[in-house]
């Protein structure tokens, strides 16, 4: 007997997969990317994903406002449209709703859905509304679309390329930490949660990268650097190495990392629920677009390592030399790392 803890989602995923992902019609890319690619014509191409949050393993009821686990539900889908470049088009939402929910929460629920399809241009055009035995079970399905050349994949990083990363990473990790340990709340801590809470889609930012001939491969990183960098090494064929002391970490997560002795690296590594983009670029193009970048978003990009023609294989390295980082990022089955 094979046991989910013993193999893990990703290897799950890989074990029932490869079935569906042979003898697909030209123009149709299935399972492995952030979304599935459908080929409409020279102008426009399909992207369709969707994601689940279930009470208690991906939120606490008590632990987020139903405005914001209304805007979260919708944003981890917008992401992985963002991944790709694309621009979302409609969502649609299937929601188990257990007999102990008041109707006023839930109308708090639609009005965080609500304000994100307005702000992001996307309309909520079906989904399905159904009783739950005891846990609150949220699925969002999202369409995007993109111009069929400007499509970004895990697929196609190349051994040379820069690793960059467009924001600082863990804070979200930090978040649920305050949440979980019940940490008081002060200007820092608060900062953290409600980067947990409520994430943003860099929507804006996948579509400029997307337009970017130079940047090879992208992904969001939903899961951590450490576990992401892994999707975009086995897609692509490729190693990497990632340097430790240029992963970039907010004022507010090293703050309270300090102050409650947590290795703020560690959860920048793998903290999980970043939701920035990873993306790679030839070394001779690094400068040119982190200036651009910069005058675009007025937000600079960092450059965390290298891609590497050494497949399967992820270093880290530490002042010029090589360190151990066992940590990996959100597996939803594996047992060693229990988060909620
Ligand atoms: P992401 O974190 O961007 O949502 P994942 O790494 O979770 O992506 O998933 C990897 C790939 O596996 C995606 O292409 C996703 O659509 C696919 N996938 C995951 N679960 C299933 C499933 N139950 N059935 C079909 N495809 C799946
Ligand atoms: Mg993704």
């Amino acid at each position: 007997m094979i046991r989910l803890t013993d193999i893990g989602e990703f290897e799950l995923i890989k074990r029932f997969s490869k079935q569906f992902m042979k003898n697909l019609p030209e123009g149709i890319t299935g399972i492995g990317d952030d979304c599935a690619i459908i080929y409409l014509n020279e102008k426009e191409t399909l992207l369709f994903t969707t994601d689940m949050l279930i009470e208690d393993r991906h939120f606490l009821l008590n632990k987020i406002t139903p405005n914001d686990l209304g805007k979260k539900s919708l944003a981890v889908n917008l992401s992985d449209i963002a991944a790709m470049g694309g621009k979302p088009h409609s969502a649609y939402l299937s929601i188990g709703i257990p007999s102990k929910m008041k109707v006023e929460w839930i109308d708090l629920f639609f009005t965080g859905i609500k304000d994100l399809c307005l702000q992001t241009g996307t309309y909520l055009l079906g989904g399905d509304t159904t009783k739950s035995p005891d846990r609150l079970v949220i699925n969002i399905g999202v369409i995007g679309t993109i111009d069929p050349l400007k499509i970004k994949k895990r697929s196609t990083a190349i051994p040379g390329d820069i690793i960059c990363i467009n924001d600082v990473v863990g804070d979200s990790g930090g978040g649920l930490k305050i949440l979980l340990d019940e940490k008081p709340l002060d200007r820092y801590s608060s900062y953290l949660v409600k980067r947990h809470n409520c994430p943003r889609a860099q929507i804006d930012e996948g579509k400029w990268l997307a337009q970017k001939e130079e940047i090879n491969a992208m992904i969001d990183v939903s899961d951590g650097i450490e576990s992401d960098i892994h999707r975009i090494m086995e897609s692509s064929g490729v190693g990497a190495e990632i340097e430790i002391n240029k992963v970039p970490l907010s004022e507010e997560l090293s703050n309270i990392s300090e102050r409650y002795n947590w290795n703020v690296q560690e959860i920048g590594l793998s903290g999980g629920e970043d939701y920035c983009l990873m993306f790679t670029v030839p070394e001779n193009y690094i400068d040119r677009i982190t200036i651009e970048y910069f005058q675009e978003f007025n937000r600079p990009l960092y450059n965390i390592g290298k891609i590497t023609n050494n497949p399967g294989n992820l270093t880290f390295t530490m002042d010029g030399g090589n360190i151990e980082f066992n940590k990996h990022g959100f597996d939803h089955f594996k047992s060693r790392n229990e988060k909620i």
